[in-house]
């Protein structure tokens, strides 16, 4: 089976609506829809809309949500509200939220559920952290995300979905996961889709490295049978950069 590439940048807390607007712009004018594979990018809530309202064919992804769908949750994002400004993919479990607000494989799996009936595509990040690395855990911690984080989801839900397999020692460090690790994990993230559901799920599932890619290391792993794309921090911020990566994989 051909799974379609796909690249998504994720620009964490940065940009104003004014620089979101202008990044658009400056993406878009070099796409033409043709390209092989799907690129997007993942904006603060405070800037999804102006993200949309300028998009013609990139995807635009919120880098969170909430469960619920409306009530006492101060601060919180639903699902509708992002439905209804034409959101189409969203982060689910990415280290800083699962280190910083203590976001669950519980809560994920429960986000990812709700995602998939408003026909959000949740993009969903595991790794482990560099002790994990160095204690040998690696396969253990994506295998436990794993199974938590698609607990009571169909294998057709899980056939649609992104999985970005994210070393969280790679992330933010420019100490990027080589080629032969990122592409064993992706494989061990499709095997254990394998083992938790079937084949043809596995088969079709989307699974990106995410951890310091940029312009000149995105092809080796591109090249790799297992990963289907890349989420990517720091190099998705400026124009420049995220066109080199476009370039070098379309
Ligand atoms: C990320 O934010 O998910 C990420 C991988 O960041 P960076 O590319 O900067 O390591």
């Amino acid at each position: 089976m051909s799974r379609k590439p796909i690249i998504v940048g994720n620009w964490k807390m940065n940009k104003l609506n004014s620089e979101a607007e202008e990044f658009m712009h400056g993406v878009e004018a070099h796409l033409t829809g043709e390209e092989k594979a799907d690129y997007g990018i993942a904006a603060p809530f405070t800037c999804v809309a102006t993200c949309v309202k300028n998009a013609k064919h990139l995807i635009v992804a919120a880098e969170n949500c909430n469960e619920k769908d409306s009530g006492a949750f101060t601060g919180e994002v639903s699902v509708p509200m992002l439905e209804e400004i034409g959101i189409t993919y969203c982060i689910i479990g990415h280290s800083e939220r699962r280190t910083y607000y203590n976001e669950t494989n519980a809560a994920c799996a429960a986000k990812a559920k709700r995602l998939f009936a408003a026909n959000i595509t949740p993009i969903l990040c595991i790794g482990e952290t560099e002790a994990e690395y160095d204690a040998g855990k690696t396969a253990d911690v994506i295998k436990e995300e794993l199974t938590g984080s698609l607990e009571g989801l169909s294998a057709d839900e899980v056939s649609r979905m992104v999985i970005a397999y994210e070393p969280i020692w790679a992330i933010g460090t420019g100490k990027s996961a080589d080629q032969t690790i990122a592409e064993n994990c992706c494989k061990l993230v499709r095997d254990t889709v394998c083992a938790l559901y079937d084949a043809p799920t596995a088969e079709a599932v989307r699974i990106q490295y995410g951890g310091s890619v940029k312009p000149t290391n995105i092809a080796e792993y591109m090249a790799c049978p297992d990963i289907d794309g890349a989420l990517i921090g720091g190099a998705s911020l400026k124009v420049d950069s995220f066109l080199e990566i476009i370039d070098a994989t379309k």
